[in-house]
């Protein structure tokens, strides 16, 4: 069965997006740390991320730098925060976050933003591309 990344990518279910190449796309986590929280993901399906073959490994780091450095220009912040976790959806994504202090990367400390928030910030980071 697809995973809800690949239904995200297929266009099946809605995102927030940030920026798309042909193999990779960027939207905002539906449930974010942080606000700015961003998910980099390979459009290939594969589970975990060190089972990626080396370049498309590497490609997603650098795709990851660009969402990084478009995310810092956008939220002020301290820096980006980087982790890769996947327990809940088994398809490679790195998670970026703007943080200030260590909770901001304990996936327990959650913020809400309504839809409208997340369109209009969506918005934002895209410029700062
Ligand atoms: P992990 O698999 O790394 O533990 O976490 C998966 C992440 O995906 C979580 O932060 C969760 O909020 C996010 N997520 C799960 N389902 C969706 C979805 O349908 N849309 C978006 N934008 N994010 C999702």
């Amino acid at each position: 069965m697809a995973s809800i990344f690949t239904k995200i990518i297929e266009g099946e279910i809605p995102c927030h997006k940030i920026a798309e190449d042909h193999k990779f796309i960027a939207f905002l986590d539906i449930n974010p740390n942080a606000k700015g929280h961003t998910l980099c993901v390979p459009k290939d399906e594969v589970d975990k991320l060190f089972d990626l073959g080396e370049q498309d490994y590497l490609q997603l780091l650098q795709f990851s730098r660009n969402v990084a450095k478009a995310l810092e220009r956008t939220i002020p912040c301290n820096r980006i925060g980087l982790s890769v976790i996947g327990l809940e959806v088994p398809h490679v994504h790195v998670h970026l976050i703007p943080i200030n202090d260590m909770k901001d990367m304990s996936f327990q400390h959650k913020i809400s933003m309504d839809q409208d928030e997340m369109a209009d910030l969506a918005e934002d980071i895209r410029k700062n591309f």
